[in-house]
């Protein structure tokens, strides 16, 4: 699996440094985006991939803003529906831009999202966050990869999950201690993953975040790829 790290920031970041929340899943046969914010369908375009599948984390603006200008481009370059999989909610949002936009995309909501991208399996967790929410596990049949989206560690059912994982692709809102708002700091995320990649980071404290996690875990920056 290649996985290509298209937004890395999180709701609070500023500016265009770093884009909100998306990470791109490349299998043999299948391509997924796992959330969808603000700026992904522009690196998306760059890069010239268009996938077959959108799997949301939860309704938080910074996880999927960016996936209705992706439906426009697809209806402009007549490209197949997109497979949408999210957690209640999303259709009705979809619904209120279809009055006035023509787009459409197939939706498949669930509690626990799953489904089969080519030689891509996806299933989800719930996770710990202000508003219901699920962390995704990928897999190719040989590697494992877990994406929490946003959860506040220590959060059972996210813990459970990763003995079986080769990668942890975890939330780091804060440096330490943003409980109040659902999150997992840098400090938490370290303390519980071995060598996570760390994304979901506020572009303002990057070079602190930098510092901190030096040699405890990997800082994903826009446009880093990594091989599972
Ligand atoms: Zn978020
Ligand atoms: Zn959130």
């Amino acid at each position: 699996m290649k996985i290509t790290f298209l937004g890395t920031g999180a709701g609070s970041t500023a500016g265009s440094r770093r884009f909100k929340a998306g990470i791109l899943v490349e299998g043999k046969e299948g391509k997924i985006v796992l959330d969808f914010g603000s700026g992904i369908n522009m690196r998306l375009e760059d890069m010239r991939v268009v996938p077959d599948a959108v799997f949301i984390t939860h309704l938080h603006i910074d996880h999927f803003s960016g996936i209705f200008d992706h439906l426009v481009r697809r209806q402009i370059d007549r490209v197949p529906e997109l497979k949408v999989f999210s957690p209640p909610g999303f259709s009705e949002v979809l619904r209120v831009y279809q009055k006035t936009n023509n787009i459409s995309a197939q939706v498949m909501e669930d509690h626990l999202p799953s489904g089969k991208i080519g030689d891509l399996e996806v299933y989800s967790l719930e996770a710990c966050h202000k508003i219901y929410a699920v962390s995704y596990i990928i897999t190719d049949g040989k590697r494992r990869v877990l994406y929490s989206g946003d959860t506040l560690e220590p959060c059972d059912t996210v813990l459970r999950e990763i003995s079986g994982v080769d990668l942890v692709i975890h939330e780091a809102s804060c440096l330490e201690n943003c409980k109040e708002w659902g999150h997992t700091s840098v400090k938490e995320a370290i303390n519980l993953f071995r060598n996570p990649v760390l994304t979901h980071v506020p572009a303002q404290l990057e070079g602190e975040v930098e510092n901190s996690v030096k040699g405890k875990a990997l800082l994903a920056k826009d446009g880093l790829s990594l091989d599972v």
